[in-house]
């Protein structure tokens, strides 16, 4: 059983992101500290984040190996097609699972089940990882020999390595002065869960507007009721999305069948949520025995369901790149070996920022300059299967 006051690697933040990293880490033979603000039954609550994540056919294989996928899968809907078109146009795409294999392009997980599967995997891990829950930590000192965490309660763990996963507003990452770049998109998300009358057959819809992309992603049939359920993800001015947040279910529903007929009648029904949309990458992501990763080092807009896709293979990386420095003998807070993981990450992190910001930049406004442009890329990707089979199996993450 591992001593809790001496580790090798902390990790701050047990979210989507620190918690997969703890069990990959556990399964390279590291002991792991997780240290999360909220205390762990209420991350599991079904009330505290109604999203949905498309969870990509690549994040699946690393679900596999950390044995998650064991544990969400019976909730999972596959993804077997998406479509994107602009409100209004008679350009679309259509992206067929079947034209580059047999695999689905993704699953749809909710968020408090994928909570779930992750926080009981790490507890299978246990001798491995100790889950500090609720805990806060105070201040850090990092020098040559090691990292000390001194958290609220007066403990302190000691460790060689130090990871902030606290998602966008990471306080670790500030404390150690990394720098970032962030951009607001003036949008909100509105999230729902609704049912509808006729199945939505595994399609993924993104319907293009010029206030903000409204994507429609097909959730588990009821296992009690047969009813048919999808997430909806609708993207819009602040001033829009705070309107649609009061309106009562009917009124919102009229609306939503308006802008979504091909379903049959739809009903949005129970909580909605909204978060604000921006974006942020940090100048680096390692410092002195120090890594950051998922949101904490990159937030992208949830156009194109990449960001925690991101942050899993941030965690697959890092795990790897340590449990081999570690093979070696190597100390696993190196500069080197740190610098070597941020190298690894750049690119992905980059091309995904780059793609989600340019969709969103061409998409959300009217100029009808833009709109040429837009009709005529769709209309492009859509004939060259080529091209098209790369950008799948890119959004696949294969
Ligand atoms: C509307 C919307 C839809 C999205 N849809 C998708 C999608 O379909 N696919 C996709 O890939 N991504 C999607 N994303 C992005 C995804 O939600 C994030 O990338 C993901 O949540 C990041 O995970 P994280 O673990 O880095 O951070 P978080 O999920 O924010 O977790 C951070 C954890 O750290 C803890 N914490 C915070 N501060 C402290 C502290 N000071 N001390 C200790 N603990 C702390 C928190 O309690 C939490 O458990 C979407 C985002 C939005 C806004």
């Amino acid at each position: 059983m591992v001593n809790p006051s001496k580790v090798d690697i902390v990790v701050v933040g047990g979210g989507l992101v620190g918690g997969p990293l703890a069990i990959a880490l556990a399964q390279q033979g590291f002991f792991v500290a997780v240290i999360d603000q909220e205390p762990s039954q209420d991350l599991l609550k079904p009330d505290l984040d109604g999203r949905t994540t498309a969870v990509s056919y690549g994040s699946r294989l690393i679900f596999d190996e950390l044995g998650i996928w064991g544990k969400v899968e019976h909730t999972a809907e596959p993804i077997l097609d998406i479509r994107v078109f602009e409100q209004g146009s008679p350009w679309a795409v259509y992206y067929d699972h079947r034209d580059i294999g047999e695999a689905p392009m993704g699953y749809i997980v909710e968020n408090r089940t994928l909570r779930q599967g992750i926080f009981h995997r790490a507890k299978e891990a246990l001798d491995y990882v100790t889950w500090m829950a609720p805990a806060s930590v105070t201040w850090t000192e990092r020098n040559p020999e090691g990292v000390a965490v001194h958290l609220a309660d007066g403990r302190i763990l000691k460790a060689s390595l130090l990871v902030g996963a606290e998602g966008r507003l990471s306080p670790t990452r500030d404390e150690a002065g990394i720098k970032t770049l962030r951009w607001d998109y003036r949008q909100m998300a509105l999230i729902a869960h609704v049912s509808h009358e006729k199945p939505h057959q595994g399609s993924a819809w993104e319907i293009f507007q010029p206030q903000g992309p409204f994507a429609i992603l097909p959730l588990r049939t009821c296992p009690t009721t047969g009813t048919y359920r999808s997430g909806i993800v609708w993207t819009g001015a602040p001033d829009d999305i705070h309107r649609l947040l009061e309106l009562d279910d009917t009124a919102i529903s009229a609306e939503l069948q308006e802008l979504f007929p091909y379903f049959g009648d739809i009903q949005v029904s129970g909580k909605r949520w909204s978060y604000p949309l921006g974006a942020m990458v940090t100048k680096g992501t390692v410092d002195h025995r120090l890594v950051i990763v998922g949101d904490a080092a990159h937030t992208v807009h949830p156009v194109a369901g990449q960001g925690v896709n991101l942050g899993w293979r941030d965690a697959q990386t890092l795990a790897n790149v340590l449990g081999k420095a570690r093979g070696l003998g190597l100390d696993i807070g190196a500069k080197t070996l740190l610098q070597d993981y941020q190298r690894r990450r750049r690119l992905d992190t980059l091309s995904i920022l780059a793609m989600t910001d340019g969709m969103v930049r061409l998409f959300s406004n009217q100029s009808s300059a833009l709109s040429f442009l837009r009709n005529t890329g769709l209309g492009i990707v859509n004939q060259i299967s080529p091209l098209k089979r790369r950008l799948m199996r890119h959004a696949m993450g294969v």
